[in-house]
């Protein structure tokens, strides 16, 4: 348990007195606070763009469209022609479906209170929290990337973000502020692009480096884990088949004492090759003079490859295969096929 919530929030109210950045969407006006509109069209801004970028183009924005009326009065295709370079045009449809829409039932005014503003198109947790605390000082914490790897590195967390959202989301709430909320949650931010950084943070500099569980085990550079990625695992391929007999028992072998699912059963599928059209009809298979019928394709994860298998079903009397091994199609699941076969099986039967 985190215990020092206050002396860290108390730090970074103020740090960010002296430090916050200076960013044309926080400049403040009633209450000491920012205007709830500016706070609005940055987010969707801020939705997949940098904050240099929208920098850029916000007060543009502004010039043109100052006020929810002004931008509800506006067409699609204006605010397209504008969006020009900030891409992900769907946020500006968004923008100007929920400005009409403040404009429509609302009078204008944005709404503060969470339930009314996750409805509106393109808003979902995090900015309706962002425009809540920032805009309206109300006691929330949006998560972002700078926040989320303040919390998970202040708490040595050893796991990727993505794994311990929820976890992430109780921390940040212990982190609300009732009277300072707007600030706080700006400082978190700051501070995570000024200090807290994704690499190299400046621990050394770090007024929070006393209270940081990363900082004493040494993990400041690896926390946040990275998700490891999904390697790209070769392929190969085969055409397994399920063969059942009048007594429902199901055709199968025992593997070679070497190799992969050694001595393990099986039932008779083709050598498993990396080129599909390589592949040969098994011995066993061909003596079979009986229709089989396609079960459609199964694929199978082992650890350094991936196996697609062709399933093929078909009924043949066991006095026609009198020297071949068979099993009960009831006791196959408990027998000493590996996994892939009996998934096998279980498709085709
Ligand atoms: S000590 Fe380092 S890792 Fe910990 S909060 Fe400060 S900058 Fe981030």
């Amino acid at each position: 348990m985190f215990k020092q919530e206050n002396q860290v929030k108390n730090y970074l109210i103020n740090w960010y007195k002296k430090n916050q950045r200076d960013l044309p969407w926080r400049i403040k006006f009633q209450n000491n606070l920012p205007n709830p509109y500016y706070v609005f069209v940055s987010e969707y801004m801020l939705q997949q763009t940098t904050v240099n970028t929208v920098t850029k183009r916000f007060n543009e924005f502004i010039v043109r469209w100052p006020n929810i009326e002004k931008l509800a009065r506006s067409t699609e295709p204006q605010i397209l022609k504008f969006w020009s370079g900030l891409g992900y045009y769907s946020r500006a449809r968004n923008l100007l479906k929920s400005a009409k829409l403040i404009n429509k039932y609302y009078k204008n005014n944005i709404p503060n209170i969470y339930d009314e503003l996750i409805k509106f198109p393109g808003i979902g947790d995090y900015t309706a929290k962002a425009i809540l605390g920032i805009g309206f000082n109300k006691s929330v914490m949006p998560l972002d990337a700078n926040i989320e790897r303040i919390l998970i590195r202040l708490h040595a967390i050893e796991k990727p973000v993505i794994k311990v959202k929820n976890k992430l989301k109780d921390f940040g709430n212990k982190f609300i502020s009732d009277k300072y909320s707007s600030d706080l949650i700006q400082s978190f931010m700051d501070y995570g692009s000024a200090i807290c950084l994704p690499r190299n943070p400046k621990c050394d500099i770090c007024g929070l480096n006393k209270f940081c569980q990363s900082y004493k085990k040494n993990l400041q550079l690896t926390i946040p884990f990275k998700l490891r990625k999904k390697s790209i695992k070769p392929i190969k391929y085969t055409r397994a088949y399920v063969i059942v007999n009048e007594k429902n028992e199901i055709l199968v072998r025992s593997r070679p004492n070497k190799g992969m699912l050694a001595s393990m059963l099986e039932v008779p599928n083709d050598v498993w090759v990396k080129n599909k059209k390589l592949l040969i009809t098994d011995q066993d298979i061909k003596k079979i003079k009986t229709k089989l019928k396609s079960k459609g394709l199964f694929e199978y994860s082992f650890s350094h490859f991936d196996l697609e298998t062709e399933i093929f079903y078909g009924n043949v009397k066991k006095a026609k295969l009198s020297n071949c091994n068979w099993i009960k199609k009831s006791k196959y699941s408990n027998s000493r096929m590996p996994t892939v076969m009996k998934k096998i099986v279980e498709m085709a039967v």
